[in-house]
């Protein structure tokens, strides 16, 4: 028999190549996993379609730079042609290492656009001290980018937001702006000029910031603007990582309702027509279970119970 020895028994050079090779085996899935959600995102969503000039927004982050590459790794595979262009906005603020984008993109031999636009003075002269920037930084930098799309000729803007901000959206639009508002995987931007897709939509952060490290993407710091990152952002991602690491599968639960809304069970009179419905006689699969817990809320009533309860046996 073949039995494998424990790590411990094994000689350093051979402890090291077990490592590297579950190391290796690691990576191998979560590629095959990135890129199989990224191609199902694109697919549900219809976010590429042939002819398509997809615009990919890179910030110097993880997650753009992870956007990238797996959609360059999609397009030699895809069926279908689509182009793509890299694009930077590099907003001037101090101590931005400028060359690093513009060599990275050369070294793998994408197109690329860098935008120069010095937003980071206009936000410093047009907001108070102490008041938060990321608004009027935001909106600029959508200006720009919507502009830019234009000249290039995109027919879509790429953004690498992925499930966790998905998530965090909807949580946010709930507790501070009472709306039951996420971050769609595809829309026309607010000037109706652009159609925005995100194609990271399925995929996790933890995922993301593995790929980084594993493809030594030359990260570029996202503290330079000097601005904290929105503080309610920054809190319900930690309570979500919280519940994550205390109930594993609660956020994929979470993310997985945003596509199962059963809108005669929530209020929205413009969604559902409360005031016209009538009772039919007929049963209806999703009608109200009057008094009845849902099934989750504790062991679900064996169906032949209930129907001799009903029936008065
Ligand atoms: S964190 Fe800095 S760069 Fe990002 S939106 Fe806010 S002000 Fe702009």
């Amino acid at each position: 028999m073949n039995a494998t020895p424990p790590a411990d028994a094994l000689s350093p050079a051979a402890a090291a190549d077990a490592a590297e090779k579950k190391h290796q085996h690691e990576m191998n899935k979560l590629s095959k996993r990135l890129h199989r959600l990224v191609g199902q995102a694109i697919a549900d969503f219809n976010m590429i379609e042939d002819g398509d000039k997809v615009m990919v927004c890179l910030s110097g982050g993880k997650d753009s730079y992870s956007l990238l590459d797996v959609l360059r790794n999609l397009q030699q595979r895809a069926p279908i042609k689509f182009e793509i262009v890299a694009v930077n906005l590099d907003q001037k603020q101090p101590g931005f290492p400028d060359h690093v984008l513009p060599e990275y993109l050369k070294s793998i031999g994408v197109d690329f656009h860098i935008e120069t636009q010095d937003t980071y003075s206009i936000v410093k002269r047009l907001v108070p001290e102490g008041k938060t920037t990321c608004s009027l930084c935001s909106r600029l930098r959508r200006g720009i980018l919507y502009r830019v799309a234009k000249e290039l000729g995109a027919t879509k803007i790429a953004l690498g937001h992925h499930r966790d901000d998905i998530v965090t959206t909807l949580l946010l639009n709930m507790f501070f702006g009472s709306r039951m508002k996420g971050m769609p995987p595809k829309l026309v931007s607010d000037d109706g000029q652009n159609v925005v897709i995100r194609p990271l939509a399925y995929v996790r952060e933890s995922d993301l910031a593995q790929w980084a490290q594993h493809r030594e993407f030359p990260i570029i710091p996202c503290n330079l603007c000097g601005s904290q990152e929105n503080l309610q952002r920054a809190t319900v991602k930690a309570m979500l990582q919280d519940w994550d690491k205390k109930f594993p599968g609660r956020v994929d639960n979470m993310f997985t309702a945003m596509g199962n809304i059963v809108t005669s069970h929530m209020m929205d009179r413009k969604l559902f027509p409360f005031e016209t419905i009538r009772a039919t006689g007929a049963p209806v699969a999703d009608g109200d279970i009057a008094f009845d817990e849902e099934e989750h809320c504790g062991e679900p009533a064996p169906s032949s119970v209930i129907r001799m309860v009903r029936e008065g046996d």
